[in-house]
């Protein structure tokens, strides 16, 4: 049946990258289709306020739009703010809108600063139930690029960190820094959150550069890269700006092969044995 590869329980990622531009916020969303598109039922939430991942997937974020930020800020449930995606069937979205940006401040005098994010998404969750509505099979949330309190309230709310990598010279010098933050916040904030997923994007593979940058993540992360990478594609670049995933803006290309199999491999993979708390 389609839903032969459903997981056992709900997959929660965090798409995570300090640096910008790296393909965290492509990634979120080709994959999101992806999965969508084999019958999964799946959620993106968009915690950047630049709302890329929102554009991308063509749901409204003007001003006047419902958003994350009034989750964030206990005005709304996850329930009241959550869109359809109008171009891919089983995909919902949380959209971000540009005040996001005034919620790493706002969110700082506020009890629980951290873990709003994550009770927000539990609440959702037995709402659907008590609803009758089906289990989700997979989120996925969308940073910035910062480790701010919107990036930290997505560590808390996820188990499994989603990390692309544009294989290039500095990527591992940040790729350190990241991997110091998810084990500061498994230690104070988040025992169960686990990097089990790295991802290669733009990768090109006549690039001497870029084939010896994939070896050393390999060697370091044998278990989280994944087999397959991305490819620099240019269909992949085009998509968003016709408020698309490249999956529906050119099935057939590159991009859209590639990220299908990514979701593909990720499913296969299987959710990470989770750690019991010490
Ligand atoms: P981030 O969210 O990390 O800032 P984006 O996903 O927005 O990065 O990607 C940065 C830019 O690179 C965007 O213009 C995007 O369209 C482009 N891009 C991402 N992945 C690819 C790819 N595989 N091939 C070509 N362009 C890509
Ligand atoms: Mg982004």
């Amino acid at each position: 049946s389609r839903r032969a590869s459903a997981p056992e329980r709900t997959r929660v990622f965090t798409t995570s990258n300090q640096k910008g531009g790296v393909g965290k916020t492509t990634t979120t969303v080709n994959l999101a289709a992806a999965m969508a598109r084999t019958g999964m039922r799946v959620l993106v939430i968009d915690m950047d306020p630049q709302g890329n991942a929102s554009t991308a997937l063509n749901v409204p974020h003007g001003a006047e739009v419902a958003s994350v930020y009034d989750v964030l800020l206990d005005e709304m449930e996850l329930h009241e703010v959550v869109q359809d995606a109008p171009d891919v069937d089983g995909l919902q979205v949380v959209p971000s809108t540009t005040e996001l940006a005034g919620a790493e401040i706002e969110l700082v005098s506020l009890v629980a600063r951290e873990q709003r994010l994550s009770r927000a998404l539990e609440r959702y969750m037995a709402w659907r139930e008590e609803q009758g509505q089906e289990r989700l099979d997979y989120v996925f949330i969308d940073c910035p690029p910062s480790l701010g309190l919107l990036t930290v309230n997505a560590f808390v709310a996820a188990e499994e960190v989603l990390i692309p990598i544009q294989a290039e010279y500095y990527a591992l010098e940040g790729l350190s820094q990241l991997l110091n933050n998810v084990q500061m916040i498994q230690k104070h904030l988040n025992p169960r959150l686990q990097v089990t997923t790295i991802l290669l994007t733009m990768f090109d593979a006549r690039m001497n550069l870029a084939v010896q940058v994939a070896e050393e993540v390999r060697s370091h992360f044998p278990d989280q890269l994944l087999d397959i990478a991305i490819p620099r594609n240019v269909r992949i670049s085009e998509a968003p700006s016709y408020q698309q995933t490249v999956l529906t803006y050119d099935p057939a290309s590159a991009g859209a092969v590639a990220y299908r199999e990514a979701a593909a491999e990720i499913a296969r993979r299987g959710a990470p044995v989770v750690r019991s708390a010490r």
